[in-house]
């Protein structure tokens, strides 16, 4: 049966935690953090404004759905603490509130009402889990969305499926996503669209990034070279190279497309 379980990301923080990478734990949820459980991440209500700009929203909020990879005791820790490795992590553009129209998303249990929030770890059952992930704009783009199938894909592979995929978490990642655009500059290198030349002020800074390299089934998390695994596309260009679910266009063969369409 699939575990489905909340874990807590805190702004102040003891641990050396790597949001969608890395999750350090005390041993007590070592039963609930197992290699495949289905994660949501938490924050809580802010407590210190200092960190608003690093945060989607002071109210307590989900912001990304992962799973655990590897569990690890953590030999820098000299209170038998574990850490899991955290993989297929895709953050949510916008927070899914924690409390939507005065209800808690999470149940929680009657023997639990006075501490329920202190663990920064907790399961849920599933029924919780997709009700969340319903509310995340990642279920939006994949209902709407049908030009980056790769974000349900590299879902579903959890499920059990066995194909390549290209996993769109990359592409979700702000800091892989900046330095590709330190490299490649914010012009689609499919069709040279650049935003801010056609919308103005408006449109600067706005730009996809597409990864290029397809992870295969079981392969772990792998190093992700923005420069050459990653290249920035207008979302037209985007689209076009996700337009199949079987099969992802390379550059090359988007601008060869782009070259060969007939004039009319
Ligand atoms: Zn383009
Ligand atoms: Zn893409």
């Amino acid at each position: 049966m699939m575990k489905y379980v909340i874990i807590t990301e805190n702004d102040v923080s003891q641990w050396k935690d790597s949001t969608g990478r890395e999750y350090h734990f005390p041993k007590r949820y070592l039963k609930y953090l197992t290699k495949g459980t289905s994660v949501i991440y938490y924050k809580g209500l802010m407590k210190d404004r200092s960190f608003a700009s690093k945060r989607m929203t002071a109210s307590a909020h989900y912001f990304g759905i992962a799973q655990i990879g590897d569990v690890k005791q953590d030999n820098d820790s000299d209170k038998n603490d574990y850490y899991a490795e955290i993989v297929n992590f895709r953050p949510f553009s916008s927070p899914v509130l924690a409390k939507q129209d005065g209800q808690f998303l999470e149940s929680i249990p009657t023997s639990k009402i006075k501490n329920y929030w202190r663990d920064g770890v907790r399961e849920i059952n599933e029924e919780c889990f997709k009700k969340i992930f319903s509310l995340s704009d990642l279920n939006d783009f994949d209902a709407t969305n049908d030009s980056d199938q790769g974000d349900l894909e590299s879902y579903s592979r959890s499920e059990g499926k066995s194909k390549l995929v290209y996993s769109t978490k990359y592409e979700r990642d702000n800091t892989l996503r900046d330095k590709a655009i330190e490299y490649h500059g914010l012009t689609c290198m499919g069709c040279g669209f650049n935003f801010e030349k056609v919308y103005g002020e408006w449109g600067a800074g706005f730009i996809h990034v597409h990864h290029t390299k397809p992870l295969s089934n079981g392969e772990g998390e792998r190093e992700v070279n923005p420069r050459t695994d990653m290249v920035v596309l207008c979302p037209n260009c985007h689209s076009m190279i996700h337009r199949r679910k079987n099969r992802t266009l390379n550059l090359d063969e988007l601008i060869i497309l782009l070259k060969t369409k007939t004039p009319n």
